[in-house]
């Protein structure tokens, strides 16, 4: 079976062709269909921002590392208890990445994220077929192309962020970031009752796409004093949740001097494993009582990502569509951004039309 994999660990920025890190197709066996698995015929699979991390080593050096985790796709066989779940073959659907094993400590005590069993069913998606236990998988709405729905793990990210900030109505809110993951959190926020939804990106085609959904600032952080855009924008007061969809070690720090008093701070993307960030005690936790978060994963978030994402305008984050057999110039445009995301087509699979 086709999948998309890690073969060479290393940068896939690297200018040097002789030690960049590489990604192809490869042939992996596919997984046996357990009594509660379903298997799917993949449609669409994301290449997200993580996965040159992957590419980089972060979650193990031994390749192949299979890729792919953002998927849409069809149904195609059910075990013999997975009917249980309500599926059917030729159900659309996406699903989570991870099964959740519900019998370790943490998933009996409500932190799925930190299920003890996260890998059991961890596999790559980005691959002809993916089987998966029946408790991971969604069945799309109506409305909802398979395109689209290929984004409802990332959807499930943006919701758990908007978790983690625990807006009130009203709040101000700003996102360092115009990535994918920072618009979705862009359109979450705003319907969440942000104010003053401001977006921070050096790019001026992101800062763009964020003033079509919603964004009512935008800063550019490479041309502008951001904190004299943020004490302008918020009167003096900062903002009661900052968001950071970046990761990038250079925005970090400077995100702690706008948030107001009081404020909740969500580092909310993978950051490299050596970096470490200043954080003056006194400053901000002591006389600014910030809070500072982040994120894993995705727990409790799917339902509610599927409820959200009919309403949710991401034509722009699927239009970049790749054939399977193309995914090396699929990687080279993700990481040269030319497009604001890129899809891997995986099987030509009929869509609705929405
Ligand atoms: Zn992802
Ligand atoms: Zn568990």
């Amino acid at each position: 079976m086709k999948t998309v994999a890690v073969t060479r660990i290393g940068s896939l920025r690297d200018p040097d062709e002789t030690t960049r890190g590489r990604v192809g197709v490869v042939d992996f066996p596919e997984q046996p269909l357990g009594p509660e698995d379903v298997r799917i015929r993949v449609a669409y699979a994301a290449i997200c921002g993580s996965d040159p991390h992957l590419a980089e080593g972060f979650f193990g050096t031994d390749v192949p590392i299979g890729l792919g985790h953002e998927i849409s796709g069809v149904v195609e066989a059910l075990g013999e208890r997975a009917h249980r779940s309500g599926l059917k073959v030729g159900d659309r659907v996406a699903g989570n990445f991870l099964r959740f094993c519900g019998t370790c400590r943490p998933c009996q005590d409500g932190r799925q994220q930190f299920c003890e069993n996260i890998q059991d069913y961890n596999r790559p998606g980005m691959a002809e077929t993916i089987t998966w236990h029946a408790s991971q998988v969604y069945r799309l709405p109506e409305d909802v192309t398979l395109r689209k729905g290929s984004l409802l793990e990332p959807t499930s990210v943006a919701v758990r962020i908007a978790d983690k900030t625990r807006i009130r109505v009203g709040d101000r809110v700003l996102i360092c970031g115009g990535g994918p993951i920072g618009q979705l959190v862009l359109q979450v926020m705003k319907r969440n009752g942000a104010t003053s939804l401001t977006m921070v990106e050096p790019i001026a085609a992101r800062r763009e796409m964020a003033l079509r959904h919603g964004a009512e600032h935008v800063i550019d952080p490479v041309a502008e004093d951001q904190d004299a855009r943020a004490a302008l924008i918020t009167g003096g007061r900062g903002y009661d949740v900052v968001i950071d969809a970046s990761g990038a070690p250079r925005a970090a720090q400077g995100l702690l001097d706008l948030a107001a008093k009081g404020g909740v701070v969500v580092y909310g993307a993978m950051y490299p494993e050596t970096f470490e960030m200043p954080l003056g005690l006194s400053s901000y936790l002591y006389l600014k009582e910030l809070t500072l978060t982040g994120v894993f994963v995705s727990p409790y978030a799917f339902p509610r990502a599927l409820q959200i994402l009919p309403h949710l305008d991401v034509d722009e984050l699927t239009a970049a569509v790749f054939p399977l057999d193309e995914v090396d110039e699929a990687f080279a445009a993700h990481v040269a951004g030319v497009h604001p995301k890129v899809l891997i087509r995986c099987n030509d699979l009929e869509d609705v039309s929405s």
